[in-house]
Parts: structure tokens; C-alpha cells; sequence
């Protein structure tokens, strides 16, 4: 169970000389970990159940009810339907301070079904899938959860533990809007994790983003008998596009923007009444996206003037970029060697390897390593717990679930996060997560660094979500 303490030892002198985390694991440490340990079957079980029912955003009622279900089984108080969200819910334990939280997601993508096998095979024909790995995140976050609530209940550690089950972070946004409404303002720090091909605390930022969606009104008319009576939304989409094209040379490298056409008209003989187009901007930093915002509603106004239509932007959403937390980081380093990367059988590599070769990728099989702090690269792509991190000290983790440089987002994730490879690294992540929590309870002063490293990178920046006014669209079915 504990693989690898001397490394801990070690590693921790280095990295850590102020922390108590440099100590050897405490008492109520090493329980935490082996009630991870005790509940694994249970975890793994949860997390399989998840990836079976494969339910997109907003839409996880089976997998919401599961997970809230077990905690309050497990003596956690549950509150169900958090921020107009019926698939959000929030499971507390114990009193007092310190508050820390941990998050857990547990929405499937859409189209990217698979059996738990090394070669691409739907489990349902143009069904959903767990391609982003949240049914191993959710139920190993509550494990870790379950952990310290056990080490609270046994007078080990004192104060409040809460887990909050996040829906919908592939669309809209789940987070954002609990965020926003201030549901997370009680905790001290929180913790969250992401399965991966690799291990790492992670120290690098995601991408802030804006979602919006840019409606142009034409005038229809016969396009051949009387096109001067007509004004084209979709020339207003077409002059829109150019211009953003234009802006693109201008922009920071940093800088992503992405869109398509959702509505082009109904029929080429009729001038298009309507148009729509459907855009996202990026940056490292969301003072950049923030220009781009503006500078994108400006082409909309334009190619609007340039083809006698009208437009108007519709903000539908978007994430600050990760405030990543230093103390944080390290705490979370130190304690993922401790627990070490999950260790996998020859049979597993085998799967790993056959899912690299179908894949066109380098057949290396499963990464075993864990990727230093200060080695590692900022990789394209947004998160609503961006959003989190400036609310509250936010500390995560990558966890290896998937073989090395497969495709995300696709069947190679669903597939490795149905058997034995997502179980191993899920209960890694759920015993390095307990570990870290424990820290924070423990060692005031740790808790003291993390907070001070938040408030210093914050500075007087106030959160201000990316949405519209309002509850989040549900699902009309
Ligand atoms: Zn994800």
C-alpha cells in the first residue's frame, strides 16, 4: 500500500524544509490512505458504474444520484440540486475549521462510446462515453473525501470536510456557476484532480475562454427574382469570419480562436434571413481573452454594417484561467511520490501498447513516471475549476489513466478507464488527494503558506464569472 515512504522522506527534505509534510507520514495520515485502501472495491465499483450509465452534461442523474447516495450511506449530509443544477450536490462532514473541499465531475462526452477493450468498438453505436476520464475522477475524489470524514470521525482530525459533485464541465460549465453564486466561499483550500497519460502535481495553467454565439438578422427575399429586396445573414456570418481571420494575424501567439457555422440559412434561394456562428477565444491569461472579447463584438458590428444586417452577441460562457498555487503544488508533489505512479502488469502494457498502434502513436505502452514541477508545459484546452481557483486556493493533481500520448477526448480514454489501468490510477489520486488533505488539517502553517500564495497572486481581482444572467440551460429532454 504505501510503495515507496523512503522516497517521501526524500524527496520531501528537498522540496519542503518548512512544511510538516518533511516529517515522516503521521498517524492519521497512513489511516487516511488505508481507508482509500479499505474502500477501493467500493471506488472502483462507482466509477465503473459511471462509465456504464455515460450520461453528458446536466444530464447525470443516475451518476449524481449514485455518488450522492454512497456519501450520505457513508454518514456524509448531502444536499442535492445546487445553482439551478438538479445534478449537482454538495456532502458535508464535521464542524469547525478548517473547511476543505474537493471536487468531483462525472459528465460523459457525447459519440465517443467503447467497450473496455484495445480496439476502437462502441459499446453503443453513437452513444456517449466517458472519453475525458470524470467517471474515475468523481468517485475517487469522494474517496477521498470518505478518507478524512474517517479520520474526522475517529477524533484524528478536527473540522469540515466537503465534497462537491461538479456536473457538466465538457458544457456549460457546472462549476462556473456554483462558483459565481458563491457556494464555494466557506472553504479554505480545495483540491480536484484529472486523469491523464501521465502523473504530475500539476503546476502548469489551462487556458481562460469565452464562449459566444454571434446571430446575424438579414432581410430573405428570391434569391434570383429579387435579391436587392434581400440582406444576407449569411454574408454577415461570411464578413464576421474574414474579420476574425484578420485579427488573427494581430493577435497574441498565445492567443486561440476557434469557430464554426451553425446556421448558414435554410435554402439557396432564399437570401438567409438568419445566421449564427459560434465562437470561442482563448489565452493563457483572461485579461487577453478579455480584449479579444471586445475586439470580436467590434467584427460583429462591422460585417454587420458591411452587409445591412444586424447583429448581436450572445455571451454563453467561459473559464478563467488555472490561478495555480505554489505551496500547494508542492504539498500535493510530495505526497504523489509518496503514494508513487501506479504500477501495471505486463498485460496491461500489452493493452496500452495495442490502443498506441491502432492510434498511429509510439507504442511505449503506460507512462510510469511523475513529471517534475518544474518540468512541464502548458497544454491547450479550459476548465471550469479555473474558475474555482480564484475563489479558493485550488491544489490538483494529472493522475496516469490512459496509455502515453493516445487521443483525449476519444475511445482509447473510455476504454483504459473501464478496467484494471483507470482503477489503479484512480486510487492513486484518491490516496495522494486524502494524503494532501491531511496536511492542511494537520499543519496550520501549510494551510497558512497555501492561503498567502492565493491572496498575494490574486491581488484585489475580484471573480467575475463568463455567463449569461441566470440558471444554466438544461437539457429540455
Ligand atoms: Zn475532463
Amino acid at each position: 500500500m504505501l510503495k515507496n515512504p523512503s522516497v517521501f522522506v526524500l524527496g520531501a527534505l528537498c522540496a519542503l524544509p518548512l512544511l510538516a509534510t518533511a516529517a515522516a507520514p503521521s498517524a492519521a495520515k497512513r489511516a487516511a490512505v488505508a481507508s482509500v485502501a479499505k474502500h477501493a472495491d467500493d471506488l472502483t465499483g462507482l466509477s465503473d458504474k459511471i462509465w456504464g450509465y455515460a450520461e453528458t452534461a446536466l444530464r447525470e442523474h443516475k451518476s449524481s444520484k449514485l455518488l450522492a447516495d454512497y456519501a450520505e450511506q457513508q454518514g456524509f449530509t448531502v444536499t442535492r440540486g445546487v445553482s439551478g443544477m438538479p445534478t449537482a450536490f454538495i456532502a458535508r462532514f464535521g464542524s469547525g475549521k478548517p473547511v476543505i473541499g474537493i471536487m468531483g465531475e462525472y459528465d460523459a462526452l457525447p459519440g465517443v462510446s467503447q467497450q473496455a477493450i484495445p480496439e476502437k468498438s462502441p459499446l453503443v453505436e453513437g452513444a456517449a462515453g466517458h472519453g475525458c476520464g470524470h467517471n474515475m475522477f468523481g468517485a475517487a475524489s469522494l474517496g477521498a473525501a470518505l478518507a478524512i470524514k474517517d479520520q474526522i470521525a475517529a477524533g484524528k482530525l478536527k473540522g469540515t470536510i466537503i465534497f462537491y459533485g461538479t456536473p457538466a464541465e465538457e458544457a456549460v460549465g457546472g462549476k462556473t456557476y456554483m462558483a459565481r453564486d458563491g457556494v464555494f466561499d466557506e472553504v479554505d483550500a480545495m483540491f480536484a484532480w484529472h486523469p491523464g497519460d501521465e502523473s504530475m502535481a500539476d503546476a502548469v495553467t489551462s487556458q481562460a475562454m469565452v464562449d459566444l454565439m454571434v446571430e446575424f438578422k438579414g432581410q430573405a427575399a428570391h434569391a434570383a427574382s429579387d435579391p436587392w429586396n434581400g440582406r444576407s445573414a449569411l454574408d454577415g456570418a461570411m464578413a464576421f469570419g474574414q474579420g476574425v481571420e484578420m485579427m488573427r494575424e494581430h493577435m497574441k501567439p498565445s492567443s486561440r480562436v476557434h469557430y464554426v457555422i451553425v446556421d448558414g440559412g435554410d435554402v439557396p434561394n432564399v437570401i438567409p434571413e438568419h445566421a449564427k456562428v459560434w465562437i470561442w477565444a482563448r489565452d493563457q491569461k483572461r485579461a487577453e481573452v478579455d480584449d479579444l472579447y471586445a475586439r470580436i463584438r467590434k467584427i460583429a458590428e462591422g460585417a454587420a454594417l458591411m452587409t445591412g444586417t444586424q447583429s448581436v452577441v450572445h455571451l454563453q460562457g467561459g473559464d478563467w484561467e488555472m490561478l495555480l498555487n505554489a505551496p500547494g503544488a508542492k504539498i500535493i508533489d510530495a505526497n504523489l511520490r509518496w503514494i508513487g505512479a501506479p504500477i501495471y502488469t505486463a498485460d496491461e502494457d500489452a493493452f496500452a501498447k495495442k490502443i498506441q498502434a491502432a492510434t498511429h502513436v509510439p507504442a511505449v505502452g503506460m507512462d510510469r513516471g511523475i513529471r517534475a514541477l518544474d518540468d512541464q508545459e502548458p497544454e491547450g484546452g479550459s476548465t471550469d475549476v479555473g474558475d474555482v481557483s480564484w475563489v479558493v486556493p485550488t491544489l490538483t493533481l494529472t493522475v496516469v489513466t490512459s496509455p502515453k500520448a493516445a487521443p483525449w477526448h476519444a475511445w482509447p480514454v473510455v476504454a483504459t478507464g473501464g478496467m484494471s489501468i483507470g482503477h489503479k490510477g484512480m486510487i492513486v489520486a484518491s490516496k495522494t488527494l486524502a494524503a494532501s488533505m491531511v496536511d492542511l488539517y494537520e499543519n496550520p502553517e501549510a494551510l497558512r503558506e497555501v492561503r498567502a500564495d492565493f491572496e498575494k497572486k490574486k491581488g484585489d481581482v475580484v471573480f467575475k464569472a463568463y455567463l449569461p444572467e441566470g440558471a444554466p440551460p438544461l437539457p429540455r429532454d
